[in-house]
């Protein structure tokens, strides 16, 4: 097989452990073992915000004029910055009869359903986290618990102690504290929510505006928090010290508690009680909108957009067809609204089922050379040769001399193994419902375009589902509900959209009300506006 290599080379990617060269030598090696020819190497270079594509649309060219069979990349989200793009142009290699070998999903068929799905997901959160996270750079989860470090965005009231020092002499060695989540300026505010919650005197829509005018934003989205994620703060045994992961449970981590036992219980008390009363999300002002262009008006059959009121109150709308527009009896909800409904429709009960599980996990098992433990053991070696030089045990002559022969032998390593990083995908789409309450509105709408594919609504209320053909198999066990169900037909195909007249309208589709909103009733017609 031909092949062309394909390094897209950012200062990013530097940052996180995958520079060009390593990239270059990952590929290199790939190609080797697999016996690929290369015959050609192309790369692009992204600075800041810029993005190049020069060394891209040769690459296309040469495709187009069947130079090479396949094209060998480092990680499907080495294409592009921006996951739609990335989509799109590995589309275009298709059609033009190229595949596209990604290092980290090497033995994934990219046209089966569950390459389909998986490459989609990954991009999603590579989206999502590669700004805000970057652990998929980590060595894993799993050992970050078991060395008791914090993985992921600290929560409210933290900061990540960071890793490196400089010291005064210039020389740069690692924090002793590394990575030790301790309080930020704003920890006082969150241990203050706690105390006011545990008197049973404030609701925590109460507290959402309190912190509200205390100045705490969520960290995802920079906008004030809703009563959702207060209630998740008010539950996180992070505050307590405690680190948890999936699998391997909770324990004592590198944090330092903010909260006492007692406080805390005290206050997991008055959630259980609060918990059977209807919580109100609060006011929330978006500058992007996760439905816009998946809704359909079911009443005149056009889409519905996002826009925000004088107020600051965000709202999707139907725009209604012609001059005489839309025929509907609500043409508007807020933005709220509709997306608890789809939170509690689609996102509350995303999950792979096991057969799609295992195929993924099948074909992601490939072969991967245990280089980790001799990354763990020169990454000890570094820190025990900084704890020297810092003791003054040894000179500092010696010592830069060790930590670049450590350096350099690190820097030989291939790059971190990466099945590691699917299985955390695969986890965090488990769990991806306990990000959405916190998610900016723009990984919200590329999480759910990459679910769905469009959103019927009717008199305000979202009464059908269309997933992506590519995500069906995560979002269809929503649409199968246990008997005969008037949105699917006898073949059992899944959920379409229907145009209904109101007189049709079945109920079988609607959800349950939570949050307070009484849609349907008249009198929240009026409150609406
Ligand atoms: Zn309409």
């Amino acid at each position: 097989m031909r092949a062309a290599t394909y390094v897209r080379e950012s200062t990013r990617a530097q940052e996180e452990g995958f520079s060009p060269d390593a990239q270059r030598q990952a590929l290199e090696q790939y190609a080797a073992q697999q016996s690929v020819e290369i015959v050609a190497r192309y790369s692009d270079f992204e600075s800041g915000t810029k993005e190049t594509r020069e060394g891209f649309q040769q690459m296309l060219e040469a495709a187009q004029a069947h130079e090479f069979d396949a094209i060998l990349c480092f990680h499907t989200s080495r294409f592009a910055r921006d996951a739609e793009v990335a989509r799109r142009a590995k589309r275009q290699l298709r059609n033009l009869g190229v595949k596209v070998i990604a290092l980290n999903l090497p033995n994934l068929d990219p046209e089966s359903p569950e390459g389909h799905l998986l490459e989609g997901i990954s991009e999603v959160l590579d989206e999502h986290y590669s700004r805000q996270l970057g652990w998929w750079t980590r060595a894993g989860l799993r050992e970050k618990f078991r060395q008791g470090k914090f993985v992921g965005v600290p929560p409210l009231g933290y900061r990540r102690v960071p890793k490196k020092i400089i010291d005064d002499d210039g020389v740069e060695r690692p924090h002793p504290q590394a990575d030790r989540l301790v309080p930020s300026e704003v920890a006082p505010i969150i241990r203050e929510a706690y105390r006011k919650y545990a008197t049973g005197q404030f609701s925590t829509t109460d507290l959402c505006i309190w912190m509200a005018e205390q100045g705490l934003r969520s960290t995802y989205g920079g906008g004030p928090l809703a009563a959702s994620g207060v209630r998740k703060i008010l539950g996180n045994r992070a505050y307590l010290g405690y680190i948890k992961h999936k699998t391997e449970g909770e324990r004592p981590g590198d944090v330092e508690p903010l909260i006492d036992e007692a406080l805390f219980e005290e206050v997991q008390a008055r959630l259980r009680e609060r918990r059977t009363g209807s919580g109100t999300s609060a006011p929330k002002s978006f500058r992007a909108y996760a439905l816009t262009g998946l809704l359909r008006c079911a009443a005149c059959g056009t889409k519905w957009y996002g826009y925000t009121d004088s107020g600051g109150r965000s709202y999707y709308r139907c725009y209604g067809p012609g001059s005489r527009g839309c025929t509907g009896e609500i043409k508007f909800r807020r933005t709220d609204n509709l997306e608890g409904q789809i939170e509690e429709m689609v996102i509350r009960n995303l999950s792979l089922d096991a057969a799609t599980k295992a195929a993924v996990v099948d074909a992601l098992r490939g072969r991967q050379p245990d280089f980790e433990k001799e990354r763990r053991r020169l990454e000890r070696q570094l820190e025990r040769e900084a704890d020297l030089y810092r003791l003054g045990d040894i000179e500092r002559d010696d010592y830069l001399q060790r930590r670049d022969s450590i350096k350099a032998q690190l820097a030989a390593l291939p790059p971190v193994p990466l099945p590691l990083r699917q299985q955390q995908v695969l986890d965090t789409l488990d769990g991806i419902a306990d990000l959405w309450p916190e998610m900016a509105p723009v990984a919200r709408k590329a999480l759910c375009r990459s679910l769905l594919k469009e959103i019927v609504v009717q008199d305000g209320v979202i009464t059908a589902i269309q997933p992506r053909p590519e995500a069906m198999a995560v979002v269809v066990s929503l649409l199968t509900p246990p008997t005969s169900h008037p949105h699917r037909d006898p073949a059992g195909a899944p959920a379409r959209r229907r145009r209904r007249t109101p007189a049709s309208t079945g109920r079988c589709c609607r959800r349950r009300r939570g949050r307070g909103e009484p849609a349907s009733r008249p009198a929240a017609r009026t409150a609406e506006r």
